[in-house]
């Protein structure tokens, strides 16, 4: 059977897409690394929400060892007005890598249906990164399903963040202040 290793930036995001790779016939299986997630305790709570709904799903969840901020901030500074590009590679790396060791045939990642990230720079990345490793990057483009996702997640009661992830969305989503 067909298997994808999808990156996974919070539990809303998840529902959908879990579901619609299933429905495309993979097997599915999420992977948590998201070290731009700040500060810590809010990385936590999105990784205790993220393993309830993978509990509530019957979904495989790989939990990478550690909080890679330090990786995050030393790719980040200097280039500010571009962190997402940095942000995407790394998480998308290590998804494709992750993907690679363990077997999969395929990765992906749930950012792909939020209408608030930048959804061809997602898909340019992850193209190129289907190129340097030889794993193939299944794109999709399920945004108009977001809110559903956030309907199928709602029972659960999860916590839902305020904010993308990183300090400067942080600040940016509670100030008039962009950061450039
Ligand atoms: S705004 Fe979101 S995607 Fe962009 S760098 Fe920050 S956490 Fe990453």
């Amino acid at each position: 059977m067909k298997s994808v290793l999808i990156h996974c930036c919070c539990a809303h995001c998840t529902a959908y897409t879990a579901n619609y790779w299933r429905q495309q016939g993979y097997e599915v299986s999420a992977l948590w690394y998201n070290p731009n997630i700040h500060p810590y305790t809010e990385h936590q709570q999105r990784l205790e929400a993220m393993k309830s709904l993978a509990q509530e799903m019957n979904l495989p969840l790989t939990v990478t060892n550690g909080y890679d901020m330090i990786t995050y901030f030393r790719q980040v500074v200097g280039h500010e007005s571009q962190r997402c590009r940095y942000c995407f590679r790394l998480r998308l790396s290590k998804t494709a890598e992750t993907a690679r060791q363990m077997d999969f045939s395929a990765f992906t990642t749930t950012l792909l249906i939020s209408p608030h990230q930048k959804h061809d720079l997602i898909k340019e990345i992850g193209n190129q990164l289907a190129e340097e490793t030889g794993i193939a990057f299944l794109y999709a483009d399920p945004r108009k399903h977001y809110s559903e996702s956030r309907h199928l997640t709602k029972p659960l009661n999860l916590y839902r963040q305020q904010y993308c992830g990183c300090l400067y969305s942080e600040l940016e989503r509670y100030t008039n202040i962009v950061i450039e």
